[in-house]
Formats: structure tokens, sequence, C-alpha cells
């Protein structure tokens, strides 16, 4: 059941029932099988972790930390500079990969290998920066702060972005000195985590230090409460997150948590239509809505509601959907049926509530429309809740303040985005609005991976990922001082 007539890679003979520890062994909890969404068939056998792995992995990260925490540098940066290679000579087999198992178009396979490509430098390139500061003392005392490896770090990611949500963690924390338990998502073990075992395997990372153990919630449970764990990254839904921040508080575990999110796109009259709906289209279905930071409401200035609108309505039915990642359509599936059902019954309860359907609305078989609602106000679903599904939102505003009070009327706090030519007045709707991520003249699917990535509220403990978060993230403070002699006291 390979992906490609000649794996040179990703031979899904190699986990099959298995876990990775440096190297493949039978997982105490047996086998899945991964299907493809856009086919239905069978894609790979994987391993499906228990408690008991997890344990057991965890117990091996602790054993190989130290030695690691103790290597050079240089010597650790040559590994992910390998691991990027990597990547790079298996570029294609990868995208494809990616691509199949999530249920995406392959250029949102090719984007992830290239994200995690430069995940994989920045990782190297951490090393090569100062690890500590020099603090003002007292005449002859040495005083410095350090930073250090937590240890073992957990990390447990989901089905979207796979390969890019799990490495963002996994790459600046192994750079840290940390050991990690990564457990991806059951339904995308390959992209999130057996790719990721397979690069670092190629890489030459010592054993032990990276574990990869696909499972659900009782395997991400398990690896939460595991006392040699001492740091968890969490990337998912809110309700998991906050079952994983109990468990972690409970043990007094530092845990990062990227959650969910409901991101409003604001549009003013004076923007060019052609591009706000453009803008509003990318940003609504792109990856079929399945994105944190997908455009959950489009709050549009009503003297140009019905102009959008029309627009989203023409792009809607010129977008086709199928087999993406086959470039047979633009938009691909949904990752299972249960989510399909979900954005069913959203749509279906804003439609009794008094939205209005516009376009879509329907599905084939996993895939589902894209999809344009308008009059979509408070109270009904498809403006309260996180859908990820293809569906754009549509809500008016008459002023500007109506425009902010209507994108805060939410929980959640990750990413928003105004639309017009006039800068200084979206800049200034901009300082008002509650979000970790905020875009003039963009939509609000952004992420560089240099920029520190996090939510409010609802959407996380925030700015926990990427570029200057990386070290503080994974890494504590210990205080040092050193003198010449120890100094008498008065007893
Ligand atoms: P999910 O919460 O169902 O699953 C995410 C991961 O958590 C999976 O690996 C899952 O097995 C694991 N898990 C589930 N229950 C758990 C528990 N009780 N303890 C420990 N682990 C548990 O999320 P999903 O449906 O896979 O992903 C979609 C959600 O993730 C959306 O809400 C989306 O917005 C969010 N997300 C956030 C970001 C971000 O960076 N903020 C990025 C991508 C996705």
């Amino acid at each position: 059941m390979s992906v490609t007539s000649t794996p040179v890679f990703l031979d899904d003979r190699l986990w099959a029932e298995r876990v990775f520890n440096g190297d493949w062994v039978p997982a105490l909890g047996g086998g899945q099988t991964v299907i493809e969404p856009a086919t239905g068939a069978p894609l790979s056998l994987a391993g499906n972790a228990n408690a008991a792995d997890i344990n057991r992995a965890c117990r091996e990260a602790a054993g190989a930390q130290r030695q690691w925490a103790a290597t050079g540098p240089r010597e650790r940066a040559a590994v992910f500079r390998t691991a990027a290679a990597q990547a790079e000579a298996h570029f294609a087999e990868l995208a494809l990969y990616v691509a199949r198992e999530t249920g995406a178009a392959l250029f949102k396979g090719e984007h992830e290998v290239r994200e995690a490509i430069v995940l994989l430098h920045q990782a190297a390139g951490l090393l090569a920066q100062p690890h500590g500061l020099v603090l003002p003392s007292a005449a002859g005392r040495l005083s410095y702060a350090r930073r250090q490896p937590h240890g073992v770090v957990g990390v447990i990611s989901p089905f979207n972005f796979p390969l890019v949500l799990s490495l963002r963690s996994v790459a600046p924390a192994l750079a840290a000195g940390n050991a990690v338990v990564l457990k991806p998502d059951p339904q995308t073990p390959v992209s999130g985590g057996y790719l990721i075992a397979r690069l670092f395997e190629h890489a030459g990372l010592p054993k032990g230090l990276l574990h990869v153990l696909p499972g659900g919630a009782e395997a991400g449970e398990a690896l939460c409460s595991d006392p040699s764990v001492k740091m968890i990254a969490f990337t998912g839904s809110t309700g998991a997150g906050r079952k994983v921040a109990e468990v972690a508080g409970k043990h007094l575990k530092k845990v990062a948590l990227e959650l969910g999110g409901k991101n409003s796109l604001i549009v003013l009259e004076d923007a060019d239509l052609d591009l706000a709906a453009s803008n509003a289209a990318w940003g609504a279905w792109l990856h079929q809505g399945q994105i944190c930071m997908a455009t959950g409401r489009i709050l549009v200035h009503e003297s140009i509601a019905d102009a959008l609108i029309a627009r989203l309505v023409a792009k809607a039915r010129a977008l086709t959907v199928g087999n993406a990642a086959r470039g047979e359509a633009a938009l691909g599936p949904l990752i299972n049926a249960r989510q399909l059902r979900r954005v069913q019954d959203i749509v279906e309860s804003s439609i009794e509530a008094g939205a209005r359907l516009e376009a879509g609305g329907e599905s084939h078989g996993l895939c589902y429309l894209p999809t344009v609602l308008s009059g979509v106000m408070p109270g009904m679903r498809a403006f309260d809740e996180e859908i990820f599904g293809p569906v754009a939102t549509v809500v008016t505003f008459a002023t500007d303040e109506e425009a902010i009070r209507l994108a805060n009327h939410t929980e959640y706090g990750l990413s928003a985005a105004v639309i017009s030519p006039s800068i200084g007045r979206a800049m200034a709707i901009g300082e008002q609005l509650q979000c970790g991520l905020l875009h003039i003249n963009d939509q609000t699917v952004a992420d560089e991976c240099i920029n520190p990535f996090g939510g409010r509220g609802n959407s996380g403990n925030g700015g926990s990922v990427g570029g200057p978060a990386d070290w503080d993230e994974y890494t504590q403070w210990q205080w040092v001082t050193v003198k010449d002699a120890p100094p008498a006291y008065p007893f």
C-alpha cells in the first residue's frame, strides 16, 4: 500500500503496527489502518500507541536526553541541516504523501514540506545564538543566567497541517537540548510523525531522543501525566486543550496551548471589491476551511455587502471539489464523516435561524461544496462556532465600532484582518481587536514560522511558537554565580 510505486523514503512497511524510538518497534497498542480521505481507500497501516507505549517512550527519552544536552551546538546543528537536506532530496514524494494523507491539494503538501525545511534550518540557527545573559552583580562575583532544556517535551499535534504543526515544536525542542515524545493525530500519523522520524533517522539523530507514537486521546493523556515529561506543547481543539491543561496542571508541567479560532476579516466600504472577495474566499475555503486561522467571519460594510456576496458566489460556483492531491479539483474532502456532519449541522441550523444560503450547502462524498452564508448574526452557530469547513460566513456592519464589537464577540482570539486602502483607519480598528495575529490588507491565514505565533483566550496561552518564542518555550533559565572564594558571613 505504498503511496509511490517505488518508495524511496516513506516506505510504510517500516511502521506497520509500529512506533519509533530510534528503531521501529512493535506498538503495544497494536495497529490501525489510515484512510485516504479523497478515495476512502486504505493508505497505510500505522501503530496505535497506548499508555504503556507512551510510558516506555518517556522513560527512554529521559535516559537519552542528558547526553544530547551535553553535545556541542555544532554537532547538534548539523543534525537539523542534514534533516533539511533529506526533506529537500525527497521533496516531491513527501509533498504528495502529505497532500494525500490530509486530503489536500498538492500545493498544500508542498507548502508543508517547504515550511518543514525552513523550520529545520531555523532549529540549526538557534544553536548559533547566545544561550544566556551576563548579569550585573556585586564586585568580584560573576553572575549569569543560562538557558537549559526542560528534559523531555511531549508534543501533541492535529490532523490539518500535521507536518508543520508537529515540527514547529519538535525541531526547536530538540535543538534546545530536550528529548521529544511526539504523538501525532492517528488520522495523519505519517505526515505528523513517521515522516519526521524518517528525516531524523537519516540525519543521524542519536537513538532515544525522538519518539513517534500515533494514538488517540488515551495516549495523549498518558503523555500529559507521565512524570518524565516536563513540558507539553499541544496544538488542537479548545476542548481537548482544556483537558490537556487540566492533566498537565495537576502534574505541574509547563504547557503551551495552540487552540481553535473564530477569526474575523473586516472589509471596509472603500476596499477594492475584487481583491476583498479573493482574500475572503482564500481565507474561508483554503484547505476546506480546516485551518485554525481560517476566516470564520467576513464582516463587510453594509453598503458593499451585496456586491461582495455576488463575487463570493461566483467564486464558489467556479471551484471544483474532489481529489485535489491528484490535481483533479481545487478543493479536497473534509478529514472524516463526523466532521462533515458537523459542518452540515452548523450550516442547516444557521439557515433555520435566519441565515441565507447563497451558494453550496451540499456534499459529494466527504467533499463539502464551498458555501456562502449571508445574513449571519450573533446567536447563530455559523457566527458563534469554529466551523472547520469551507463556509464563508458573511455578516454586515454599519460603523467601525460595530465591526470591532462583532469581531470581538467571541471567546477566541487567534487571527484578525482588515482590508481598506485607508491604512490609518484600518490600523486604528486593528488596535482594538482581540487577537494574537493581526493583518492589515490581507486575510486571516498567514504564518511565517519566524514570527511568534499564538492566540489569546480560548485560542491558547499565546505567542508560544516560532522565532524569538522558541527559546522561551523550550528552555528554562538557570541563574549561576561564581566567586573566587566563599565570603565570610557574620555568623
Ligand atoms: P483535537 O483536539 O481533536 O486533536 C488534536 C490532538 O489532540 C490529536 O493528536 C488528538 O489525538 C489529541 N487529543 C484529543 N483529545 C486529547 C486528550 N484528552 N488529551 C490529550 N490529547 C488529546 O483537534 P483536531 O480536530 O485534530 O484539530 C482541529 C482543531 O485544532 C481546531 O480547533 C483548530 O483550530 C485547532 N488548531 C489550532 C492550531 C493553532 O496553531 N492554534 C493549528 C491547527 C489546528
